[in-house]
C-alpha cells in the first residue's frame, strides 16, 4: 500500500486526474489523498479516506453510479 505524500508537485498537463465516485471531486491519479480501490477491473480513486470507506462498504452501488 502506498502512503500518499503531501506536497504534490504539479507538472503541467502531466497531472492526470480522475473523478472520485463518491463526491465527484477531481483527484490526481498519481497521488490520490484517499487512496484507491479496485472493483471489477476498474480502479477508483478518492479525495479522502471517508470516501474510500463509503465505496468499500458498497462498491457495486457506487461503481455503477460513477459509470455514466
Ligand atoms: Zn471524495
Amino acid at each position: 500500500m502506498k502512503i500518499p505524500i503531501l506536497g504534490i508537485e504539479i507538472f503541467g498537463s502531466e497531472s492526470e486526474t480522475d473523478i472520485d465516485p463518491i463526491c465527484g471531486m477531481e483527484v490526481v491519479k498519481s497521488n490520490p489523498p484517499g487512496g484507491a480501490s479496485r472493483h471489477e477491473g476498474q480502479t477508483y480513486i478518492f479525495c479522502g479516506y471517508s470516501c474510500k470507506e463509503q465505496f468499500d462498504a458498497d462498491p457495486r452501488r457506487h461503481a455503477r453510479a460513477a459509470a455514466k
